[in-house]
């Protein structure tokens, strides 16, 4: 078992998918008695808890997106229905929509798996980049790491220059956060005339929230010498799958259940075709089964040869919905239609394109220059306030071009 976070990775793939069905069917019994929004879901669809025995019984659910949650959380606050009513709940977190999730335990070492595989360990000092305030990732993100006994020092959304200064001071090892933004702390210590391998010890980071460019992948393991892995998740399900030290696919958390569905159908695809990443979160806290992330990916069925037997996904391969992440932070519709409505005299896009490693959101106005310059800096305070991403540019757009157009678009090609 040496290198498993713990012998569960190592188990046999039929005792996993036996223990799979057991638990969908305890979580569907329990949410049914629990949770009052699961019930109706289950009685407006006539299916009783018995219903739901196994992984595959899944499928006579709808998939939730998360503007469905926000639907959900909006007709029934703050959760949908969907909290148990007698868990204790320690924290609540919020995402862009606004959805609201509990804190599923204090005890349940989301992420650990992830950072484990990624060879944190106790001895590393990491400094956890990701926000601490408000959204999930930076105190989960930092559990996980204390679950593998790494000191964190909570740098959360500090400036470049800060960061290369803790560093530099505490003797850091490891980073998490997004990729982006560690190539902008690298940039950042060059520019103060640090020589990253002779002045500093960090040599291993852990990437989530944004996808990882091979490119940069290889400037970071190659020319920097730090070793690189990709942990992927949502706020809504916590941890959901990571690299191991093949970095071929990524294995899946042994407390989720993911399934590849057809968006349109919500019916599993057949095996190796991509479809929407679909998760259930076993817990007792929050009984979102079926959870649509919105993301892309297909199922890897080789063994991998690091010895963990779980199923492997291949990546996030693209978006299905029109909700957009950038920079680690979704965009999504409902958001626009609501600043929509605090300028309804606009008519305005937003696109998120990409610039070399980062991501670039350029709002298009139907305006002429002058309108433009006078309307810029109110729009982008509540574009801002909104969807808690900064615009990038503005772009002038012809009367009448936007007329029909999509409210957001995603312009970034996959390689
Ligand atoms: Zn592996």
């Amino acid at each position: 078992m040496a290198g498993f976070f713990d012998s569960k990775e190592a188990m046999d793939p039929e005792e996993r998918a036996a223990l799979q069905d057991a638990c969908v069917a305890k979580m569907a019994e329990e949410g049914y008695g629990k949770a009052p929004g699961f019930r109706a879901l289950l009685k407006g669809l006539g299916i009783e808890p018995a219903g739901i025995r196994t992984a595959a019984d899944l499928e006579k659910l709808p998939v939730i997106s998360r503007e469905k949650l926000v639907q959900m959380q909006i007709a029934e606050p703050p959760y949908g229905g969907l909290k148990g009513g007698d868990a204790d709940v320690d924290r609540v977190f919020i995402s862009p929509g606004p959805v609201y999730e509990p804190h599923l335990s204090e005890t349940d070492h989301l992420w650990a798996r992830a950072y484990h595989a990624a060879g944190f360990r106790k001895g590393d000092v990491v400094v956890n980049t990701f926000s601490y305030h408000m959204v999930a990732a930076g105190l989960t993100f930092h559990g996980g790491l204390r679950s593998c006994g790494a000191t964190v020092v909570p740098s959360g959304t500090s400036g470049t220059q800060v960061q290369v200064e803790l560093i530099r001071d505490i003797g850091v090892t490891g980073y998490t956060g997004t990729p982006s933004f560690l190539l902008a702390i690298i940039r950042k210590a060059e520019d103060m005339g640090y020589d990253m391998r002779r002045d500093f010890r960090l040599k291993r980071a852990c990437f989530a929230a944004e996808p990882l460019d091979p490119s940069l992948r290889e400037l970071f393991e190659n020319r920097y010498g730090i070793e690189t892995y990709q942990i992927y998740g949502a706020t809504e399900v916590g941890d959901v799958a990571f690299e191991c030290r093949e970095k071929s696919g990524w294995h899946v958390c042994e407390e989720v259940l993911v399934e590849i569905v057809d968006p349109a159908t919500g019916r599993r695809t057949p095996p190796g075709e991509a479809g929407e990443v679909v998760v259930t979160r076993f817990n007792s806290v929050f009984f979102l089964m079926r959870f649509g992330t919105g993301d892309l990916s297909r199922i890897i069925e080789e063994p991998c040869g690091c010895g963990r037997t779980s199923v492997r996904i291949a990546g996030v391969l693209g978006r299905t919905g029109d909700a957009v992440k950038v920079r680690g932070m979704f965009i999504a519709p409902s958001q626009l239609e609501s600043l929509h409505r605090r300028f309804p005299e606009i008519n305005f896009q937003a696109a998120v394109g990409r610039s070399g490693h980062a991501d670039v959101l350029t709002v298009r106005i139907e305006s002429d220059e002058a309108g433009l310059r006078a309307l810029q800096d109110r729009f982008s305070e509540a574009f801002r306030q909104t969807c808690t991403v900064k615009i990038d540019r503005f772009e002038r757009a012809a009367p009448g071009s936007l007329s029909g157009a999509k409210r957001l678009v995603d312009e970034r090609l996959r390689s």
